[in-house]
């Protein structure tokens, strides 16, 4: 096995797939299935028993498993899902897909999560469903709003798909109540190379998401050996994650305290050079709760240092444009002058785990030149 050459601050995010990863998809191609089969259901329990909860539902991707998430919460036509439009453009596709809009609502420009009396501030008669996002891996706490989200039938969606590892109030993201939806997409904490997951809050649910995911076939266990017969129970999508890709994530999820441990010093590590910088605000997160995703910063002139540090070859990215201001979700638009604002000045550094010492400093010894050189003539 050759080694792939170590993707450096040229890339602003990569999958760290060179341990046993390998190995297990080997294992599964020499096995011959390839479809939904054990490995993805021992994916599925693994990944329970480190959340610490009963079950977790597999999906073919994080905007699957937020589709999926939607129709169990009975989310349908012309309902209204408050999400901030800070957040990838997934979350507000899956919206749409069951025919529900997007209600848009600001962020703290400090965390760029929503808060509660945001939240409850957007609430309205069509409201069935209320979709934070946890940007960066930092865990949304709504607090009593979520008592009184409950008592008003109005269900919490969360996407942590940046949040995979992260904590709130000792438990892991995922089990604190949430119907919480995790990516495992290329880029993500933990990556199956595309997958997704739902953590379901109690059986009943489990079982539709499992329905949902599954074109809405249930196979009895004799029916599945004979093949002679199925039944189709509602509606469903192809949407069952590969045990291809759940052998990538098994071995994934095996080592991840070593991911956890890296992702954080990384963090660190940007967050000590960073302070040098005046100019330059780090969109903080507390490390030792949060499994850091992104490393956002927040500068003056932000199209000029972008320019100028891909010049350099610095992978920078932003996340996001906001969604309000998107085409296809023109329907939904609504002033947001703190998110149209911010997104304007985010900057999200190189961050993956193939990054070194040296690669941070260059990265900002590069932003603090951008920084000098921005805003002239
Ligand atoms: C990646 C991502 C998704 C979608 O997950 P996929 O696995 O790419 O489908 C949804 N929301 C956010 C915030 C994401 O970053």
């Amino acid at each position: 096995m050759t080694t792939p050459p170590r993707p450096d601050a040229a890339r602003n995010a990569s999958p760290y797939l060179y341990g046993t990863e390998l190995e297990a998809v080997g294992r599964v191609l020499a096995d011959g299935q390839y479809g939904h089969t054990a490995v993805t259901e021992q994916f599925e329990q693994e990944v329970a028993r480190f959340l610490g909860v009963p079950d977790a539902v597999a999906t073919a991707s994080g905007t699957a498993a937020l589709h999926c998430a939607l129709l169990a919460a009975g989310v349908g036509a012309g309902d209204e899902v408050i999400v901030p439009s800070m957040t990838f453009c997934a979350t507000i596709q899956a919206i749409r897909a069951v025919d529900a809009v997007p209600r848009f609502v600001e962020v703290n420009p400090d965390t760029l999560c929503v808060e509660a009396a945001t939240v409850m501030a957007a609430v309205t008669d069509r409201t069935q469903a209320v979709l934070p996002v946890l940007y960066g891996g930092r865990a949304v706490d709504l607090g009593a709003a979520y008592d009184t989200l409950h008592e008003r039938g109005i269900a919490v969606i969360e996407d942590a798909a940046h949040a995979f590892g992260s904590h709130l109030n000792h438990r892991r993201v995922g089990a604190t109540g949430a119907l919480t939806c995790f990516s495992f997409g290329p880029i993500k904490n933990l990556t199956c190379g595309q997958g997704g997951m739902v953590i379901p809050r109690n059986p009943g649910e489990a079982d539709f998401l499992r329905g949902v995911r599954m074109l809405g076939v249930v196979q009895s266990q004799a029916e599945r050996q004979a093949i002679t017969s199925y039944s189709v129970e509602g509606f469903g999508l192809r949407y069952q994650m590969s045990s291809i890709n759940a052998a990538i994530g098994l071995a994934q999820l095996r080592r991840f305290a070593e991911t956890e441990t890296t992702r954080r010093e990384l963090w660190v590590a940007y967050r000590d050079a960073l302070r040098g910088i005046p100019a330059v605000e780090l969109v903080d997160v507390d490390v030792t709760r949060t499994m850091p995703h992104l490393c956002v910063v927040r500068v003056p002139h932000r199209e000029d240092v972008f320019r100028l540090m891909k010049t350099r070859g610095i992978a920078v990215g932003v996340h996001y444009p906001p969604n309000h201001l998107q085409a296809a979700f023109k329907p939904w638009h609504r002033p947001l002058p703190v998110t149209e604002k911010v997104s304007e000045e985010i900057l999200s550094l190189p961050f993956h785990q193939h990054l070194t010492a040296p690669d941070i400093d260059r990265v900002v010894n590069s932003l603090e030149q951008a920084l000098t050189s921005a805003g002239g003539p």
